[in-house]
Protein backbone atom coordinates (compact mmCIF):
# COMPACT_ATOMS: atom_id res chain seq x y z
CA UNK A 1 0.00 0.00 0.00
CA UNK A 2 2.78 2.56 1.04
CA UNK A 3 5.59 0.65 -1.00
CA UNK A 4 8.13 3.83 -2.68
CA UNK A 5 7.48 3.70 -6.73
CA UNK A 6 8.99 5.69 -9.14
CA UNK A 7 6.90 4.85 -12.28
CA UNK A 8 3.26 6.25 -11.66
CA UNK A 9 1.21 6.24 -14.87
CA UNK A 10 -1.27 9.34 -15.12
CA UNK A 11 -4.11 7.14 -15.26
CA UNK A 12 -3.23 5.28 -11.87
CA UNK A 13 -2.47 9.02 -10.68
CA UNK A 14 -6.20 10.07 -12.08
CA UNK A 15 -7.81 6.59 -10.46
CA UNK A 16 -6.61 7.74 -7.07
CA UNK A 17 -7.56 11.13 -7.28
CA UNK A 18 -10.65 10.38 -8.42
CA UNK A 19 -11.68 7.75 -5.68
CA UNK A 20 -14.68 8.12 -3.56
CA UNK A 21 -13.74 10.93 -1.19
CA UNK A 22 -13.85 8.94 2.59
CA UNK A 23 -11.62 6.09 0.06
CA UNK A 24 -9.04 8.61 -1.08
CA UNK A 25 -8.76 10.28 2.38
CA UNK A 26 -8.46 7.08 4.50
CA UNK A 27 -5.91 5.23 1.78
CA UNK A 28 -3.95 8.74 2.25
CA UNK A 29 -4.11 8.88 6.32
CA UNK A 30 -3.00 5.42 6.43
CA UNK A 31 -0.02 5.98 4.44
CA UNK A 32 0.72 9.16 5.90
CA UNK A 33 1.01 7.40 9.42
CA UNK A 34 3.11 4.96 7.95
CA UNK A 35 5.89 7.41 7.05
CA UNK A 36 5.53 10.54 9.39
CA UNK A 37 4.21 11.62 12.80
CA UNK A 38 0.09 12.73 11.66
CA UNK A 39 0.87 15.00 14.76
CA UNK A 40 3.76 16.97 13.57
CA UNK A 41 3.67 19.57 11.15
CA UNK A 42 6.33 21.49 10.26
CA UNK A 43 6.02 25.81 10.32
CA UNK A 44 8.21 27.20 7.65
CA UNK A 45 8.67 30.86 7.26
CA UNK A 46 9.15 32.47 3.63
CA UNK A 47 11.10 35.39 3.19
CA UNK A 48 11.20 37.69 0.05
CA UNK A 49 14.84 38.59 -0.25
CA UNK A 50 14.63 40.29 -3.22
CA UNK A 51 10.87 41.42 -4.44
CA UNK A 52 9.93 42.14 -7.82
CA UNK A 53 11.09 43.42 -10.82
CA UNK A 54 11.56 39.66 -12.66
CA UNK A 55 12.01 39.95 -16.03
CA UNK A 56 9.93 36.46 -16.65
CA UNK A 57 6.20 36.51 -17.48
CA UNK A 58 5.29 33.48 -15.07
CA UNK A 59 1.50 34.16 -15.34
CA UNK A 60 0.56 33.56 -11.73
CA UNK A 61 3.33 36.04 -10.54
CA UNK A 62 2.59 39.38 -9.60
CA UNK A 63 6.06 40.28 -9.24
CA UNK A 64 6.37 40.00 -12.75
CA UNK A 65 7.61 43.22 -14.45
CA UNK A 66 5.72 42.56 -17.20
CA UNK A 67 2.27 43.51 -15.02
CA UNK A 68 0.76 45.79 -13.35
CA UNK A 69 0.61 45.15 -9.87
CA UNK A 70 0.55 46.26 -6.62
CA UNK A 71 4.06 44.77 -5.44
CA UNK A 72 6.84 47.05 -5.00
CA UNK A 73 10.22 45.94 -5.86
CA UNK A 74 12.87 46.09 -2.99
CA UNK A 75 16.47 45.58 -3.78
CA UNK A 76 18.82 42.63 -2.18
CA UNK A 77 17.99 42.64 1.42
CA UNK A 78 21.21 43.02 3.61
CA UNK A 79 22.24 39.90 5.62
CA UNK A 80 21.20 41.90 9.16
CA UNK A 81 17.46 42.17 7.84
CA UNK A 82 17.42 38.38 7.30
CA UNK A 83 18.88 37.26 10.19
CA UNK A 84 16.68 39.55 12.18
CA UNK A 85 13.88 37.91 10.40
CA UNK A 86 15.15 34.15 10.75
CA UNK A 87 15.65 35.42 14.73
CA UNK A 88 11.55 36.45 14.81
CA UNK A 89 10.66 33.32 12.56
CA UNK A 90 12.38 30.88 15.37
CA UNK A 91 10.84 32.25 18.04
CA UNK A 92 7.40 32.27 16.17
CA UNK A 93 8.08 28.53 15.87
CA UNK A 94 9.23 28.42 12.32
CA UNK A 95 12.23 25.31 11.96
CA UNK A 96 12.57 26.34 8.22
CA UNK A 97 13.78 29.65 6.38
CA UNK A 98 12.64 29.77 2.91
CA UNK A 99 14.31 33.18 0.78
CA UNK A 100 13.04 33.36 -2.30
CA UNK A 101 14.69 35.91 -4.58
CA UNK A 102 12.43 37.04 -8.31
CA UNK A 103 15.25 36.27 -10.04
CA UNK A 104 15.14 33.99 -13.88
CA UNK A 105 18.18 32.56 -12.42
CA UNK A 106 21.43 32.93 -10.36
CA UNK A 107 24.05 35.15 -11.46
CA UNK A 108 27.66 34.48 -10.10
CA UNK A 109 28.85 37.56 -8.40
CA UNK A 110 28.36 39.91 -5.66
CA UNK A 111 24.71 39.41 -5.03
CA UNK A 112 25.31 35.94 -5.08
CA UNK A 113 27.84 36.01 -2.88
CA UNK A 114 25.17 38.10 -0.33
CA UNK A 115 23.32 35.44 -0.78
CA UNK A 116 25.59 32.44 -0.03
CA UNK A 117 26.26 34.61 3.44
CA UNK A 118 22.70 34.66 4.04
CA UNK A 119 22.87 31.04 4.09
CA UNK A 120 25.50 30.76 6.33
CA UNK A 121 23.75 32.84 8.87
CA UNK A 122 20.96 30.55 8.88
CA UNK A 123 22.27 27.78 9.11
CA UNK A 124 24.37 29.08 12.18
CA UNK A 125 20.98 29.66 13.56
CA UNK A 126 20.39 25.80 14.10
CA UNK A 127 17.21 26.45 11.07
CA UNK A 128 16.83 24.53 8.00
CA UNK A 129 17.72 26.73 4.89
CA UNK A 130 15.83 26.49 1.61
CA UNK A 131 16.40 29.08 -1.21
CA UNK A 132 14.52 29.56 -4.16
CA UNK A 133 16.52 31.74 -6.47
CA UNK A 134 15.40 30.94 -10.59
CA UNK A 135 17.83 28.34 -11.89
CA UNK A 136 20.80 27.27 -10.85
CA UNK A 137 24.34 25.30 -12.48
CA UNK A 138 25.67 22.74 -10.83
CA UNK A 139 28.89 24.60 -9.59
CA UNK A 140 26.26 27.27 -8.36
CA UNK A 141 24.30 24.06 -6.55
CA UNK A 142 27.66 23.25 -4.80
CA UNK A 143 28.58 26.91 -3.60
CA UNK A 144 25.04 26.98 -1.97
CA UNK A 145 25.59 23.16 -0.38
CA UNK A 146 28.85 24.21 0.54
CA UNK A 147 27.53 27.25 2.71
CA UNK A 148 25.00 24.88 4.70
CA UNK A 149 21.99 24.78 2.26
CA UNK A 150 19.60 22.42 3.49
CA UNK A 151 17.26 22.41 0.48
CA UNK A 152 16.69 24.35 -3.09
CA UNK A 153 13.18 24.73 -4.22
CA UNK A 154 12.23 24.68 -8.09
CA UNK A 155 8.59 23.99 -8.63
CA UNK A 156 7.17 22.35 -11.69
CA UNK A 157 4.44 24.44 -11.61
CA UNK A 158 1.95 22.37 -13.34
CA UNK A 159 2.33 19.78 -15.77
CA UNK A 160 4.72 20.08 -19.06
CA UNK A 161 1.62 19.93 -21.41
CA UNK A 162 0.10 23.19 -19.14
CA UNK A 163 3.01 24.88 -18.12
CA UNK A 164 3.28 26.18 -22.07
CA UNK A 165 0.09 27.97 -21.31
CA UNK A 166 1.31 29.85 -18.23
CA UNK A 167 4.84 30.87 -18.63
CA UNK A 168 6.78 31.16 -22.21
CA UNK A 169 10.01 32.28 -20.89
CA UNK A 170 11.83 29.35 -19.86
CA UNK A 171 11.07 25.80 -20.33
CA UNK A 172 10.10 22.59 -18.53
CA UNK A 173 13.19 21.20 -19.31
CA UNK A 174 15.17 23.90 -17.75
CA UNK A 175 13.13 23.13 -14.57
CA UNK A 176 14.47 19.47 -14.01
CA UNK A 177 17.79 20.54 -15.19
CA UNK A 178 17.94 22.69 -12.23
CA UNK A 179 16.72 20.03 -9.71
CA UNK A 180 19.02 17.79 -11.29
CA UNK A 181 22.04 20.63 -11.05
CA UNK A 182 20.39 20.27 -6.66
CA UNK A 183 20.33 16.41 -6.93
CA UNK A 184 24.55 16.49 -7.82
CA UNK A 185 24.98 17.95 -4.57
CA UNK A 186 23.67 16.99 -0.40
CA UNK A 187 21.14 19.81 -0.73
CA UNK A 188 17.39 18.33 -0.49
CA UNK A 189 14.86 19.10 -3.31
CA UNK A 190 11.62 21.21 -2.60
CA UNK A 191 9.69 20.71 -5.89
CA UNK A 192 5.77 21.35 -6.12
CA UNK A 193 3.01 23.03 -7.99
CA UNK A 194 -0.25 25.71 -8.50
CA UNK A 195 -3.72 24.25 -8.65
CA UNK A 196 -6.24 26.60 -9.90
CA UNK A 197 -4.98 27.83 -12.93
CA UNK A 198 -6.99 26.87 -15.11
CA UNK A 199 -5.52 23.49 -15.63
CA UNK A 200 -7.63 20.37 -15.86
CA UNK A 201 -7.46 17.21 -13.44
CA UNK A 202 -5.06 15.58 -15.75
CA UNK A 203 -2.84 18.44 -16.07
CA UNK A 204 -2.33 17.74 -12.46
CA UNK A 205 -2.23 14.00 -12.22
CA UNK A 206 0.70 14.96 -15.21
CA UNK A 207 2.60 17.38 -12.46
CA UNK A 208 2.33 14.51 -10.15
CA UNK A 209 3.67 11.89 -12.66
CA UNK A 210 6.63 14.45 -13.51
CA UNK A 211 7.69 14.75 -9.58
CA UNK A 212 6.47 11.23 -8.49
CA UNK A 213 9.28 10.00 -11.33
CA UNK A 214 12.05 11.46 -10.53
CA UNK A 215 14.67 9.33 -8.29
CA UNK A 216 14.88 9.76 -5.78
CA UNK A 217 11.67 11.79 -5.43
CA UNK A 218 11.55 15.40 -4.08
CA UNK A 219 12.09 15.37 -0.58
CA UNK A 220 9.64 18.50 -0.30
CA UNK A 221 6.40 18.67 -2.56
CA UNK A 222 4.30 22.35 -2.01
CA UNK A 223 0.93 22.33 -3.18
CA UNK A 224 -0.13 25.88 -3.86
CA UNK A 225 -3.62 27.28 -4.52
CA UNK A 226 -3.63 29.89 -6.87
CA UNK A 227 -4.33 33.10 -5.19
CA UNK A 228 -5.35 35.27 -8.31
CA UNK A 229 -3.59 38.85 -7.96
CA UNK A 230 -5.31 42.03 -9.77
CA UNK A 231 -3.00 42.63 -12.58
CA UNK A 232 -1.90 39.18 -13.43
CA UNK A 233 -2.68 36.73 -16.27
CA UNK A 234 -4.22 34.79 -14.14
CA UNK A 235 -6.55 37.98 -12.06
CA UNK A 236 -9.88 36.61 -12.87
CA UNK A 237 -9.39 32.42 -12.02
CA UNK A 238 -12.07 31.12 -9.41
CA UNK A 239 -10.80 29.82 -6.33
CA UNK A 240 -9.91 26.40 -6.03
CA UNK A 241 -12.37 24.48 -3.69
CA UNK A 242 -11.24 22.57 -0.82
CA UNK A 243 -12.35 19.29 -2.31
CA UNK A 244 -9.71 19.72 -4.88
CA UNK A 245 -6.87 20.76 -2.94
CA UNK A 246 -7.79 17.56 -0.52
CA UNK A 247 -7.63 15.75 -3.36
CA UNK A 248 -4.23 17.08 -4.18
CA UNK A 249 -2.52 16.50 -0.96
CA UNK A 250 -4.08 12.97 -0.51
CA UNK A 251 -3.01 11.57 -3.82
CA UNK A 252 0.55 13.48 -3.36
CA UNK A 253 0.57 11.68 -0.13
CA UNK A 254 0.03 8.64 -2.06
CA UNK A 255 2.24 8.48 -4.54
CA UNK A 256 5.38 10.49 -2.62
CA UNK A 257 4.78 8.25 0.66
CA UNK A 258 7.82 9.73 2.31
CA UNK A 259 8.16 13.39 0.76
CA UNK A 260 6.74 16.51 2.96
CA UNK A 261 4.13 18.06 1.67
CA UNK A 262 3.56 21.68 1.99
CA UNK A 263 -0.22 23.48 2.36
CA UNK A 264 1.43 26.77 0.81
CA UNK A 265 -0.02 30.02 -0.80
CA UNK A 266 -3.65 29.69 -0.68
CA UNK A 267 -4.32 28.99 2.76
CA UNK A 268 -6.60 32.21 3.62
CA UNK A 269 -9.22 31.34 1.75
CA UNK A 270 -9.63 28.28 3.51
CA UNK A 271 -11.10 27.72 6.96
CA UNK A 272 -9.93 25.65 10.08
CA UNK A 273 -11.53 22.62 9.15
CA UNK A 274 -10.48 22.90 5.80
CA UNK A 275 -7.01 23.32 6.45
CA UNK A 276 -7.30 20.28 9.19
CA UNK A 277 -8.51 17.87 6.23
CA UNK A 278 -5.51 18.65 4.78
CA UNK A 279 -3.59 17.92 7.16
CA UNK A 280 -5.41 14.13 8.14
CA UNK A 281 -4.81 13.99 3.93
CA UNK A 282 -1.41 13.88 4.61
CA UNK A 283 -0.23 17.47 4.42
CA UNK A 284 2.95 18.46 6.90
CA UNK A 285 4.26 21.68 6.55
CA UNK A 286 2.57 25.32 6.45
CA UNK A 287 4.29 28.46 5.46
CA UNK A 288 3.88 31.08 8.97
CA UNK A 289 3.90 34.81 8.62
CA UNK A 290 0.65 37.40 7.71
CA UNK A 291 2.74 37.25 3.68
CA UNK A 292 3.65 34.36 1.63
CA UNK A 293 6.25 36.28 -0.23
CA UNK A 294 3.46 39.14 -2.12
CA UNK A 295 0.51 37.46 -1.35
CA UNK A 296 -1.25 37.45 2.32
CA UNK A 297 -1.10 34.60 4.66
CA UNK A 298 -2.63 33.76 8.16
CA UNK A 299 -1.41 35.08 11.09
CA UNK A 300 1.12 33.21 12.75
CA UNK A 301 -0.93 33.42 16.57
CA UNK A 302 -4.02 32.29 14.29
CA UNK A 303 -2.09 29.29 13.49
CA UNK A 304 -0.57 28.82 16.86
CA UNK A 305 -4.36 28.74 17.48
CA UNK A 306 -5.19 26.43 15.06
CA UNK A 307 -1.98 24.26 16.20
CA UNK A 308 -3.77 24.24 19.70
CA UNK A 309 -7.41 22.90 18.51
CA UNK A 310 -6.19 20.13 16.70
CA UNK A 311 -3.29 19.37 18.97
CA UNK A 312 -0.46 19.66 16.40
CA UNK A 313 2.88 19.94 17.34
CA UNK A 314 5.37 22.18 15.06
CA UNK A 315 8.44 20.05 13.74
CA UNK A 316 11.81 20.32 14.73
CA UNK A 317 14.80 21.49 12.73
CA UNK A 318 16.63 18.66 10.85
CA UNK A 319 14.06 15.61 11.88
CA UNK A 320 14.16 13.90 8.56
CA UNK A 321 17.91 14.79 7.77
CA UNK A 322 21.58 15.71 9.64
CA UNK A 323 22.03 19.41 9.86
CA UNK A 324 24.85 20.13 6.71
CA UNK A 325 27.80 21.87 7.81
CA UNK A 326 29.01 25.30 6.63
CA UNK A 327 32.06 26.17 5.06
CA UNK A 328 33.27 29.81 5.52
CA UNK A 329 33.59 31.80 2.06
CA UNK A 330 37.39 32.25 3.12
CA UNK A 331 37.69 28.20 2.99
CA UNK A 332 35.98 27.30 0.65
CA UNK A 333 37.15 25.06 -2.04
CA UNK A 334 34.45 25.97 -5.25
CA UNK A 335 35.48 28.80 -7.34
CA UNK A 336 32.53 30.36 -9.02
CA UNK A 337 33.33 29.49 -12.54
CA UNK A 338 31.18 32.53 -13.75
CA UNK A 339 29.36 30.29 -16.40
CA UNK A 340 26.55 32.13 -18.51
CA UNK A 341 24.43 29.09 -19.24
CA UNK A 342 21.99 29.09 -22.20
CA UNK A 343 18.67 28.46 -20.31
CA UNK A 344 16.18 28.73 -22.84
CA UNK A 345 13.44 30.96 -24.15
CA UNK A 346 10.57 29.50 -25.58
CA UNK A 347 8.74 32.81 -26.29
CA UNK A 348 5.58 31.25 -27.53
CA UNK A 349 2.48 33.55 -27.35
CA UNK A 350 0.63 33.28 -24.82
CA UNK A 351 -2.67 35.36 -25.34
CA UNK A 352 -3.78 35.79 -21.46
CA UNK A 353 -0.10 37.33 -20.82
CA UNK A 354 -0.25 39.22 -23.88
CA UNK A 355 -3.37 40.79 -22.72
CA UNK A 356 -2.14 41.41 -18.97
CA UNK A 357 1.47 43.33 -20.80
CA UNK A 358 -1.00 45.50 -22.91
CA UNK A 359 -2.63 46.48 -19.61
CA UNK A 360 0.66 47.35 -17.96
CA UNK A 361 1.24 49.80 -21.12
CA UNK A 362 -1.62 51.70 -21.26
CA UNK A 363 -1.14 52.32 -17.29
CA UNK A 364 2.65 53.80 -17.57
CA UNK A 365 0.89 55.25 -20.25
CA UNK A 366 -1.84 57.03 -18.50
S1 LIG B 1 7.54 33.12 -10.39
FE1 LIG B 1 9.67 33.70 -10.09
S2 LIG B 1 10.53 33.69 -12.15
FE2 LIG B 1 8.31 33.75 -12.41
S3 LIG B 1 7.83 35.97 -12.58
FE3 LIG B 1 7.61 35.37 -10.41
S4 LIG B 1 9.57 35.85 -9.50
FE4 LIG B 1 9.89 35.78 -11.71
Amino acid sequence: MSEMRHNWTKEEILDIYNKPFMDLLYEAATIHRLHHDPNTVQVSTLLSIKTGGCSEDCGYCPQSARYHTDVEGNDLMSINQVKAQALRAKSGGSSRVCMGAAWRNVKDGEEFDQVLEMVRTINKLDMEVCCTLGMVTENQAKRLAEAGLYAYNHNLDSSEEYYKEVISTRGYQDRLDTIDNVRKTNVTVCSGGIIGMGENIEDRAGMLVALSTLNPQPESTPINALVAVEGTPLEDQEPVSIWDMVRMIATTRIVMPETQVRLSAGRTQMTREGQAMCFFAGANSIFAGDKLLTTPNPDVNEDMKMFELLGLKPQKPFTKKVQPETVEAKDSKIEALGEKPKWTRPEHKIERNEAAKALKKEASQD
